[in-house]
């Protein structure tokens, strides 16, 4: 199983066990707003833990993590192009698999400017890319966010994250991967089953996005168990648990 959104930079040591021990194997941490990003130093330096401090906390506990990088729509710094003229850079180092978590979240011009410049440097370096959709407002920013993604990157190479019901019946229409986000305040395990049923498991994947908020590491085992209890097959199971990440982000089983 992989997680295919987390910010491991929240998180406790004993939460990488407690995942490992479940059955995850790996995961994805995204770069977030920790902090008041002010300034690019900031938002690197944040970039920089995220590429040395967690992947050694979770490989300890034999949890393989993998980062996205990228300027989250609440953390946009006072000089943003600086972030992004270093972005090409950054993405080589092998264990940034995407850019992300970028996206909307209030839908302003700001927010729009960074967040269509990012997708261009993945875009020009094939890199897929994890988006953001808010809390407050999905379904307003979300079409704003299909808008700036159309003619900019391939749907294909994105996931759409913390999808739910109201915005769902729009983006089954689109080529982009679906991020089900279990979460306490997001989605119950059985709300994330019955869209599986309803719409199928080809185009979605599973995650906690485990941070501050309130949060579950065994979000996916325990999406997975009720998968399991309702008689979804396995291969069913293995894709929004694992193969569809998989395959998306390029990384082959561990
Ligand atoms: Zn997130």
């Amino acid at each position: 199983m992989i997680d295919s959104h987390i910010h491991a930079d929240t998180r406790p040591f004993e939460d990488f066990e407690l995942m490992a021990v479940s059955g995850i194997e790996g995961a994805l941490t995204c770069a977030h707003d920790p902090l008041e990003m002010t300034s690019s130093d900031v938002v690197m330096a944040h970039f920089r833990r995220l590429l040395t401090v967690d992947p050694e906390r979770a490989a300890r506990n034999g949890l393989k993590l993998y980062t996205a990088l990228g300027i989250h729509p609440r953390a946009i710094p006072r000089d943003p192009e600086r972030v992004i003229e270093k972005l090409p850079d950054l993405l080589k180092n092998p264990s940034v698999v995407a850019v992300g978590e970028v996206g909307l979240d209030s839908g302003s011009e700001i927010e729009k400017d960074v967040f269509k410049s990012q997708l261009k440097v993945a875009e020009e370096l094939g890199y897929p890319v994890i988006v953001h959709t808010p809390r407050r407002g999905k379904a307003d920013v979300t079409p704003q966010i299909m808008d700036v993604i159309d003619g900019t990157i391939d749907e294909s190479m994105v996931v759409v994250e913390h999808v739910n019901m109201e915005v769902l019946p729009e983006l089954v229409e689109t080529e982009c991967m679906l991020g089900l986000t279990v979460q306490p305040e997001k989605l119950t395990p059985e709300e994330a089953v019955e869209i599986l049923r309803e719409y199928g498991t080809e185009r979605f994947v599973l995650n906690s996005d485990m941070s501050s908020a309130p949060s579950d590491p065994l979000s996916v085992p325990r999406t997975v168990q009720r998968m399991k209890m309702e008689g979804f097959s396995r291969s069913d199971i293995r894709r929004v648990s694992d193969g569809n990440i998989r395959d998306l982000l390029k990384i082959s089983p561990i």
